[in-house]
């Protein structure tokens, strides 16, 4: 079946009044675009600088909004993730002044209707807002259908977020949205490092548990509900944390709370609290639903995860290799900008290492290549990298440090190198190291001139004698 524009236009006028919420910083434009607005049958409410948009948005759950993205925040697209979060049934109309392609399909990734460059023609606007409210008015209004679309429309935005994080935020927002909980909580087994400001490390029966809160207003409120959560559920303390209600699915809803176990414990479980009422069959099947599909998107992640890591893995010795050294520099001048954070670059090569392989061999020359790798990778802290960037050749990334310390630690690796004695059957084999360091910004402001000047200040380490740790001088280069 076609649909003609005329077809749309009366659809839209046989409707009563469609509330259109606008963002939109400009006054100007409001009142360039508010009396065409007006002859249409739409109630506009314009926001020229919404103060709380998450509050506002929680509030109105608007059906239709169009979007200044300048309005949101400093990160538009973040912000975009988290409006389809707050409320997945509004359509988001967004003007932006930016005409790049990438921004632009980010923002139908975060599940945008549409996408028009500022300044928009208002006849222009008003037949992307037309055509949308029609495509919409063509469902049927039964809440059930509605509810349900709703809820694919969830579990696709879960299917193509881009962390494991967003798809848990996405899916506990909608179970709270539909069950109408007051909040809810995500334990996991506390492998996981922290990555929301919501969140806490619990002790429960003495196993440590990873928690994010939703709808908690403090952690002290998310560890009260956590220990309402015990008593209420003793058995399920006692016994296998995760699998007992598994096996019981039945079991789920107790008084105002429900725990939702997910598919294996490295995926932690929901708890649901502030419940009404005993959910409907309908909403458990729902419910059933979207946590099968956030197991799924979790599991997808996971392997997404684990194959982009093997590409970004150096084979021998399981250290990074120079594939991902190029994103971790760009990463780590990026948050320069953001934070103002320099970073130091240790460049690492083997003493005479030639000298291994012909004296014992390519297959031992090959271990003592592992074994350096973990000796550097242990004498730095956890969030410095440490690549094999080819050969005998490491280079370490020391993130948010100054040239002394850098100088400190360096002086550390090449110490605990020169102490070591390998030992392999055969051979008890010592090595020395020479180590050369450049930071950023000081020693270049390009990624390639910063590792050129580490790579220069280990060749003056070489000249002069090896087993020396050299920080790279402006004379020394080049
Ligand atoms: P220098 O002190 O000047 O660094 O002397 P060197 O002998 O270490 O010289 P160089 O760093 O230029 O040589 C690196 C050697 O590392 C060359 C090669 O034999 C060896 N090598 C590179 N990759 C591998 C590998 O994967 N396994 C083994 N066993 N040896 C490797
Ligand atoms: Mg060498």
């Amino acid at each position: 079946m076609s649909i003609s524009v005329k077809d749309l236009r009366l659809s839209v006028l046989s409707e009563p009044k469609t509330r259109v919420d606008i963002w939109y910083s400009d006054p100007f434009f409001k009142e360039l675009y508010l009396p065409l607005f007006n002859q249409y049958p739409i109630e506009c409410h314009w926001e020229l600088s919404p103060k709380n948009w998450k509050l506002l948005l929680r509030k109105l759950k608007p059906h239709y909004l169009i979007l200044d993205l300048s309005v949101v925040s400093e990160n538009p697209i973040q912000s975009l993730h988290e409006m389809k979060s707050i409320s997945p049934g509004t359509e988001i109309i967004v003007l932006s002044h930016t005409d790049d392609v990438h921004i632009a399909i980010s923002a139908f990734k975060a599940g945008i209707s549409d996408y028009y460059l500022k300044p928009t023609n208002p006849e222009t606007l008003w037949y992307a807002l037309q055509k949308l409210i029609s495509t919409k008015n063509l469902l049927p209004h039964d809440p059930t259908l509605q509810a349900d679309l709703e809820m694919f429309s969830v579990t696709h935005h879960i299917n193509i977020a881009e962390s494991d994080y967003k798809m848990r935020e996405l899916a506990i927002n909608h179970l709270i949205h539909q069950t109408g909980a007051g909040g809810a909580i995500w334990l996991c087994p506390s492998s996981n490092t922290p990555r929301s400001s919501s969140s806490l490390t619990q002790t429960i029966d003495g196993t440590a548990f990873f928690v994010e809160y939703w709808g908690c207003h403090s952690s002290q409120e998310a560890q009260e509900e956590l220990t309402s959560f015990q008593n209420k559920f003793p058995l399920l303390m006692r016994d296998s944390f995760f699998t007992h209600l598994t096996s019981h699915p039945e079991h789920w809803f107790r008084g105002d709370c429900a725990w939702i176990p997910l598919k294996n414990s490295s995926m932690g479980g929901i708890l649901l609290f502030g419940l009404s009422g005993v959910p409907s069959e309908l909403l458990k099947t729902r419910t059933e639903f979207l946590i099968r599909s956030l197991e799924v998107s979790l599991e997808n992640h996971q392997r997404y995860i684990e194959a982009k890591q093997l590409t970004y893995i150096d084979d021998l010795t399981g250290l990074y290799n120079p594939r991902f050294l190029e994103q971790a520099l760009n990463i780590a001048m990026d948050s320069l900008n953001k934070k103002n954070q320099g970073f130091c670059v240790l460049f690492i090569d083997i003493d005479k290492f030639k000298q291994v392989n012909d004296q014992y061999g390519h297959l031992v020359g090959s271990q003592m290549l592992t074994h350096i790798g973990k000796l550097i990778r242990s004498s730095l802290r956890k969030n410095d990298q440490v690549f094999r960037y080819g050969g005998d050749e490491f280079i370490a990334i020391l993130y948010d440090t100054e040239l002394s310390t850098a100088k400190e630690i360096a002086e550390r690796v090449r110490k605990s190198a020169e102490a070591r004695t390998f030992r392999f059957p055969m051979a008890h084999i010592k090595i020395t190291l020479s180590i050369g360091i450049a930071r950023f910004p000081d020693h270049g402001n390009n990624k390639e001139t910063v590792i050129s000047m580490a790579d220069t200040a280990m060749y003056a380490s070489k000249k002069s004698g090896r087993n020396q740790v050299i920080v790279a001088q402006p004379e020394i280069h080049g």
